[in-house]
């Protein structure tokens, strides 16, 4: 299949195969035709996936099918996004794959002033992807209205509800016009998650993709039981010893990130954080360091992280296990890009070795254990209240006990459901 074949028009196909993509991806292949028809849609992919470009595609070839002048402030495509960073992503892949279009685009987001981007809005704006606290105080001057909203995507809902944007949502939706196509995408499916879509979408296609097809298989997952006073050291002598290009670590809270970026450059080894704590320009510095290999280290948590799109990254270091076994696999996926092979370490705790079985659980695979100097046997065999989490920020934003109960009654399942044609 190629995107021609998909009755994608000319200038786009152009723009793709100048980025070097002949073909579309599944989920492209998937969501593309039933966009095209004017059909709203709830879409279950992940970051990896291709599922920017299998909204961004269509939603361009229609909006390119019916040119009209850019209005000043009033948007014919809002694209919501949980965080900044994937935000501006969004709006990078409008002007990739739009730059032989003739269209107006800009993205708004919190932590940076307000003035360059009310001047963006009042050049016209046809596409508009937003972060929702920001586009509600744009709103609320009077900078953007939403009644000429044709085209309403949300992405990353699961992840939305996580951060508490419910309330936002819900009154950006009350301001959108009765008559519009609404793309909603989440990486996960939970109960919330779908009754927010069926609220708001009418009689939509359902479609489900996993992470790229044969992500896991080409990553190799390797557990360091190891306790935590023990971690720094060992982290330290992974980074010296292996021959790591580009790694990305992930822990469990901003201070934590600090900590590791900051005690890791104390040792010679360039590194640095990105988390919700970080303006908007430090982190932009930070991901373009990154980007460019100036940083081999870049220690995230997992909110900073949902926007990283880097393909070249070599290592997954997971120094604390996430809440959700589902973020495991988000995380790792950032490895092994395009058939490459990535590797996901991940140090397990003696805390944290129930959310290790959690894991090896939703992906129906054991994670090889690593035998190393630091090796904790205690860690490695915790079981009962002692294999629970323990620290206060474990429990912190998300109950881990109902998500899991309620997938694992649900029985015995395939982790991750791909639906091809
Ligand atoms: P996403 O899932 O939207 O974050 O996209 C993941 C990565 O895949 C991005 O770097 C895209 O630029 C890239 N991509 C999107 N569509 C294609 C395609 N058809 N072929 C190859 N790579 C693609």
């Amino acid at each position: 299949m190629s995107f021609g074949n998909l009755n994608i028009i000319d200038p786009l196909c152009r723009a793709l195969s100048k980025e070097g993509y002949t073909e579309p991806t599944p989920i492209q292949n998937l969501a593309i035709p039933h966009l095209l028809d004017g059909k709203d849609m709830m879409g279950i992919a992940q970051t990896g996936t291709g599922k920017t470009a299998a909204f961004v595609l269509p939603i361009l070839q229609k909006i390119a099918e019916d040119h009209r002048a850019a209005l000043p402030g009033v948007p014919r495509v809002l694209v919501l996004a949980p965080t900044r960073e994937l935000a501006a992503q969004i709006d990078q892949s409008f002007a990739t794959y739009g730059q032989f279009l003739r269209f107006r685009h800009t993205v708004v987001f919190g932590g940076v002033r307000q003035g360059p981007q009310v001047k963006m809005l009042s050049r016209g704006v046809d596409v508009l992807v937003a972060t929702p606290g920001r586009l509600l105080d744009l709103m609320s001057q009077g900078y953007i209205m939403l009644k000429g909203v044709e085209f309403f995507v949300l992405d990353e809902i699961d992840r939305m509800l996580d951060m508490g944007f419910i309330k936002d949502m819900r009154k950006i939706v009350s301001a959108l016009p009765q008559k519009h196509q609404s793309l909603f995408f989440s990486a996960t499916m939970s109960r919330e998650t779908g009754e927010f879509a069926e609220r708001l979408l009418t009689d939509p296609v359902r479609i489900e993709v996993t992470p790229q097809a044969s992500t896991l298989e080409c990553i190799k997952q390797s557990v360091f039981f190891v306790d935590q006073n023990n971690k720094y050291p060992l982290l330290q002598k992974l980074i010296r010893e292996e021959d790591m290009e580009r790694v990305l670590i992930f822990s469990r809270t901003k201070h934590r990130a600090d900590k590791i970026a900051e005690t890791l450059n104390k040792n010679k080894i360039n590194a640095d954080a990105i988390h919700g704590n970080k303006s908007q320009n430090q982190r932009t510095k930070a991901m373009y360091d990154f980007k460019s290999g100036r940083l081999r280290v870049l220690v995230a948590t997992d909110i900073a992280a949902r926007g990283i799109d880097v393909d070249d990254i070599s290592h997954v270091i997971n120094y604390d296990l996430p809440n959700e076994p589902e973020s495991y696999v988000h995380r790792i996926g950032r490895t092994g890009r395009a058939g490459a092979d990535g590797k996901a370490y991940s140090f397990c705790a003696a805390d944290e070795r129930n959310i290790l079985r959690s894991i090896e659980r939703l992906t129906r695979m054991k994670v090889g254990v690593v035998e190393h100097q630091y090796h904790s046997e205690t860690a490695k065999m915790a079981v009962g209240a002692a294999a629970e989490p323990t620290t206060p920020n474990r429990s912190r934003s998300m109950p881990r006990g109902p998500r899991l109960e309620s997938m694992h009654k649900s029985g015995p399942r395939k982790p991750y459901p791909v639906r091809r044609h």
